[in-house]
């Protein structure tokens, strides 16, 4: 197989919690009878974050599920066509060997915004909540009606976190000389997934209320491999540099065009 890079196409914005979010975490160090339910916090500071791992997986499964590749078994897909979005945006486990070559997609950890973390800690200040919510559910006894109560911790509704995700080009030829479909025609797909994303949910609850998000994107910038040799700083495919764009308003064929455009200059 051979693999060149082209470069790497930098998306870059805030996920807004239109619902509260619940991404589960460790309950190590809580004690009995005290918070079962909490959500992932940094250890250091304690703000809650949203793990890549956490928000990659999610995106992957709703893809499987678009485009008809979950796996019998309910386990993670791959599989050996090169042209499978799916495989070639977000990888296959290294060990299968497949002809794929490296994932493309990168996906940051998400942290709070300054304006978030002031948010938390005033809930924190004011209420005494480690920087979060506390939702009390009831679990109902079908028979006596006694309501169980249990607390759950949440990212409260509002929180705005910043994203970072790296979508990495490569040109590639199978060793049977079989040339698959260049990396940028899946940037459609990858862009469906985060619309799939929106119109469900992430993390924990997502059928009970938590867990909407919305995208807004700032930043969209291709840096070729020639920008990273003259230490340019790429090219920002957005007009609107700064401004806060929405998935739909994202014209993925004229992105395409305009990548293709700036690849054909550098050769
Ligand atoms: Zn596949």
């Amino acid at each position: 197989m051979k693999v060149r890079f082209r470069g790497n196409l930098i998306i870059r914005g805030e996920l807004k919690c239109e619902t509260a979010l619940h991404i589960g975490g460790s309950v190590e160090g809580y004690e009995i009878g005290g918070m079962d339910n909490p959500v992932i916090k940094d250890a250091i500071t304690g703000y809650p974050y949203i793990p890549g791992s956490s928000l990659k997986g999610r995106l992957r499964s709703l893809l499987e599920w678009a485009k008809d590749k979950v796996e019998a078994d309910g386990k993670i897909h791959s599989c050996d066509d090169p042209d499978c979005p799916v495989c070639r945006i977000f990888g296959v486990p290294a060990e299968e060997g497949r002809e794929i070559g490296p994932t493309r997609l990168i996906v940051r950890d998400v942290w709070p915004t300054e304006g978030t973390k002031r948010m938390l800690d005033e809930l924190q200040r004011t209420k005494g909540l480690p920087k979060v919510e506390w939702k009390w559910e009831n679990s109902i006894n079908r028979i006596t009606s006694e309501a169980t109560p249990r607390p759950i911790e949440r990212v409260p509704r509002d929180s705005v976190f910043n994203f970072e995700m790296v979508f990495s080009l490569y040109d590639f030829e199978n060793s049977d000389g079989n040339v698959p479909k260049p990396d940028l025609e899946f940037l459609g797909d990858l862009i469906e997934s985060l619309q799939l994303l929106e119109d469900t949910y992430l993390g924990g609850l997502g059928s009970r209320g938590s867990g909407k998000v919305k995208f807004y994107i700032k930043q969209f910038v291709l840096k070729t491999l020639s920008d990273y040799e003259s230490q340019s700083e790429g090219k920002s495919l957005l007009d609107t540099e700064g401004q806060k764009v929405e998935l739909r308003s994202l014209n993925v064929k004229e992105l395409i065009d305009e990548i293709n455009k700036r690849f054909e200059a550098r050769q």
